[in-house]
């Protein structure tokens, strides 16, 4: 059987990375950031091969996809970064999930859960150090580290981690970056002082790894260099292997006359009698529709751009004479090594960043893995 579309994930391409960010790294332990389905990926395949590669923690955006990694049977430390009033923190206590809190009030909230669930939760504070999104600002920040002092004595919390994010981090010679770290060394002083003592202190993506050794600390999360692709393009690919390669075996394949309109709107019309071929996937798998007669695929061993627009289901090549049949592959992007054009060519015809390429990829399209997830080869 032949599947329509399907994004073939190479978990080994994940381990490999992992080992080399860390290596990278110069050691420094690496929390996998596994959020948003692992940016596409598959959380928990990804989550297994991030681990293989010799990640110790795992870090998603929301408390629902740290339930669904311990109830894939990870038992990892595993960090929810964006933390909101109203969930249910009990199970986060019951579950052993760390928490990521950046107010007094929500560290209540989960002082509260963890006081009904019998023992104390692991919080890492979070530092406002000049983004200007989640965390404690400087004004809020003594507030907040009294407010874990509290939880702590009383047996409610533990502050297990401080932490923050950098605004810049793929703008190496960017000031806000030098900025933020004082800022960051700035509020782990005081909260040291103060009597917190964390086991880990934490605030580089994976550009911040790769090309600011000072951000490091204590513990790395590097997201998109994981699944190979770069986060600083224009400094080349870090030795990275892109991990997923979207495909699709083409659907139809007919001879039309010069003259002829092609997909929704007529935007692309044949310049002489040609062969089309229907490739199934469309923006309803994740494929842009701003991509219409503009991103290119490989078909037949030549790139090809997309005839017109792209339909929720399907797009259109123009093969001229070049044969084709019903069922071959068309290769979307992958890690380039035969000639397709990789999620960074998508990003950068489209003007936007490979994290949106790969995440966007839709849930109707299947994921196929392949590669030990140890990063040693397959036979
Ligand atoms: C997503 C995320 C990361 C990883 O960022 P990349 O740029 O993909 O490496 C790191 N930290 C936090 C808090 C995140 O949400």
């Amino acid at each position: 059987m032949t599947i329509p579309a399907r994004a073939l994930i190479d978990l080994g391409a994940i381990s490999a990375n992992v080992a080399l960010l860390r290596e990278r790294a110069g050691g420094v332990p690496a929390m996998a950031m596994v959020k948003a389905d692992g940016y596409g990926h598959g959380i928990a395949e990804v989550a297994r091969a991030a681990l293989a590669g010799g990640a110790t923690w795992l870090g998603v955006a929301r408390l629902a996809e740290a339930l669904h990694l311990r109830e894939a049977g990870l038992t990892a430390p595993i960090l929810v970064c964006l933390c909101g009033p109203g969930e249910p923190y009990d199970r986060a206590v019951a579950a052993d999930v760390d928490l990521a809190a950046g107010s007094a009030g929500l560290l209540a909230e989960i002082a509260a859960a963890a006081d009904r669930a019998g023992r104390p939760a692991r919080v890492h504070l979070k530092a406002d150090t000049g983004m200007s999104r989640g965390g404690a600002g400087p004004s809020d920040w003594p507030s907040l580290v009294d407010a874990a002092l509290a939880g702590q004595a009383a047996g409610r919390l533990r502050a297990v981690g401080l932490m923050s994010h950098l605004a810049c981090a793929d703008e190496p010679d960017h000031p806000a970056n030098a900025a933020q770290l004082r800022a960051f060394a700035e509020a782990a002083d005081y909260a040291e002082k103060a009597g917190i003592h964390p086991e880990v202190r934490h605030l580089a993506n994976s550009a911040a790894l790769l090309t600011i050794p000072a951000a490091r600390y204590d513990l790395v999360r590097p997201g998109i260099a994981m699944y190979g692709l770069s986060p600083l393009p224009e400094r080349g690919a870090f030795g990275l292997r892109p991990a997923m390669t979207l495909s699709a075996a083409v659907a139809l394949v007919k001879r039309v006359p010069a003259g002829s309109g092609v997909s929704y709107g007529m935007t692309y019309t044949t310049g002489r009698e040609t062969t089309l071929a229907v490739v199934p996937a469309g923006y309803g798998d994740g494929v842009p529709r701003h991509g219409s007669n503009l991103l290119e695929v490989l078909a037949g061993g030549r790139r090809r751009r997309i005839a017109g627009r792209v339909c929720m289901d399907q797009f259109v090549i123009d093969l001229g004479d070049d044969p084709i049949a019903a069922g071959d592959e068309v290769v979307l992007f992958g890690p380039g090594d035969r000639g397709e054009p990789t999620a960074q060519d998508w990003a950068g015809a489209l003007g936007t960043i490979s994290y949106e390429i790969v995440t966007r990829i839709g849930a109707r399209v299947p994921r196929v893995y392949e590669g030990r997830p140890d990063g040693r080869a397959t036979s």
